[in-house]
């Protein structure tokens, strides 16, 4: 198995390399060469097992061998221990026909735990093999940041840097990072904004002669191990529910598009998927391209689920490549005119995204309608993000009979504002983060300057 790049023109890689790489030297992403199939009788076999083993056999053929079998079943048994609870993903019924898949016990209590503790791990695994040492470095608003923290902090070979903007991060969030107090772990809190955070990363990237020959690695969700983690609770969660023998949809909060990408890759992999409904907030570039071939970029919008705000969508590269059949230069050749002026998709790329995914676009005012109607419906309170699944879910289902798995990306404690806006009094943390906001925190405040940043993080890593 190699890798590909969705632009066509930078060389095939191995999974190791690919997951050391981050994004391709011709500016696309990288994608498997070919997608390995679950025959039925796969499926079918996965019925009872548990999280850790549906997770190795669905992600063994993306390792090709370059993990020995017990080694990665290691990995990846230690990486869903630190879950809390011994379903790792359990599905919730919401009624019928409509189910939750609670993806937020991990330690940072949203989705983005299922693929980092794995991602951590992994490339700790292959840097100790090779005998290197790697930086992370990263800017984040918010939930990232603490998930790639939790997900490296017990690495040997790898220091963190997270840079988040000084006093603009929710308290809740700043000690979910501040408060890891592990050697490899550096907080920056940059006296600017999260768009300067964000700049003095990615020219860190570009000119990485600072960390004279040390590697720099990414671990947002272009890095293809993100979505290779997240595939799996697409194949355990319809597992549980009858597939292959009956076919479910899901619902998917989406933003860079690397969580619902998965999904499709799951279904591309021959799991019996009916429809992707893809939910959106205001930020509603995924919505209008689907919708009405709006492929151009507007003003972000800062909302109540602002994990979601985003202007363009990553990953959604990695789906146009497939609807474009594999045709690399018409990819980059659509990307290229995107970044300049508002686009289209052609007429059978569009029409065979439509084929598999349906979308919906949810507004601040009725996420907090939603999280009131859920709770009056079901006694559940969904944070912003998931509600706007919920909604999306109920109004673009294709119909009643099939089963709708909607994905909790978030637990509601951690986006307490909306809910308490939405006239709930609060939710309280999950027993073991009841002391968050007495623990200890570390951070160094450093000004919006590249060479302050760089300096620190020469001084400081191991
Ligand atoms: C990151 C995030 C999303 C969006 O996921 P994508 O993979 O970027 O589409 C949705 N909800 C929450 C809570 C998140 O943290």
């Amino acid at each position: 198995m190699r890798y590909i790049s969705t632009r066509g023109q930078a060389p095939a890689l191995s999974f190791e390399e690919v997951v050391l790489t981050g994004m391709a030297s011709d500016g696309g992403l990288y994608v498997p060469e070919e997608i390995p199939q679950l025959s039925r009788d796969d499926l079918a076999g996965m019925a009872g097992l548990s999280y850790a083993e549906i997770a190795f056999r669905v992600m063994r053929p993306y390792v090709n061998g370059e993990i020995d079998d017990t080694t990665f079943r290691d990995i990846v048994e230690e990486a869903y221990a630190t879950f809390s609870h011994d379903a790792v993903v359990p599905l919730n019924q919401l009624d019928a026909n409509h189910f939750l898949l609670e993806l937020f016990h991990g330690p940072t209590l949203a989705f983005k735990d299922v693929a980092l503790q794995l991602l951590g791990r992994i490339l700790d695994h292959f840097l100790q093999k090779r005998g290197e040492r790697a930086v992370i470095m990263g800017a984040t608003s918010g939930d990232t940041g603490s998930a790639a923290i939790e997900g490296c902090r017990h690495c040997d070979n790898l220091d963190i840097f997270i840079l988040h903007p000084y006093q603009r991060v929710s308290e809740v969030q700043r000690r979910q990072m501040t408060t890891v107090l592990a050697d490899n772990v550096f907080n920056v809190a940059i006296e600017g904004n999260f768009d300067d955070a964000q700049a003095m990363v990615k020219a860190s990237f570009a000119d990485q002669s600072f960390l004279n020959g040390t590697r720099l690695v990414a671990v947002n969700s272009i890095n293809w191990a993100r979505i290779m983690a997240q595939i799996v609770y697409y194949v355990a969660s319809a597992v549980a529910l009858g597939d292959p023998h009956r076919a479910v949809s899901f619902c998917v909060p989406s933003a860079n598009f690397g969580n619902v990408f998965a999904g499709y890759m799951a279904k591309r992999m021959g799991l019996p998927v009916k429809q992707f409904i893809i939910a959106t907030n205001a930020n509603d570039i995924l919505h209008r391209t689907l919708a009405d071939n709006d492929f151009s970029k507007r003003e972000l919008v800062a909302t109540l689920a602002p994990s979601m705000d985003i202007v363009v969508s990553s990953n959604f590269e990695r789906l146009l490549f497939e609807a474009y059949e594999r045709d690399g230069a018409s990819v980059k050749a659509l990307l290229e005119r995107f970044q300049a002026e508002p686009s289209a998709l052609a007429e059978a790329p569009l029409a065979r995204l439509r084929e598999s995914f349906a979308s919906h676009s949810v507004d601040d005012a009725t996420i907090l309608e939603v999280i009131r109607e859920a709770h009056h419906r079901t006694q559940e309170i969904l944070d912003p993000h998931t509600a706007t699944g919920y909604r999306a879910a109920e109004q673009a289902r294709a119909d009643a009979t099939t089963p709708v798995i909607t994905l909790a990306t978030a637990h509601p404690a951690k986006f307490a504002e909306a809910v308490v806006k939405a006239g709930f009094p609060g939710v309280p943390l999950p027993p073991h983060m009841d002391d968050l906001l007495e623990r200890e925190e570390r951070y160094t405040v450093l000004p919006a300057e590249l060479s302050a940043v760089q300096q620190f993080v020469v001084e400081n890593r191991r």
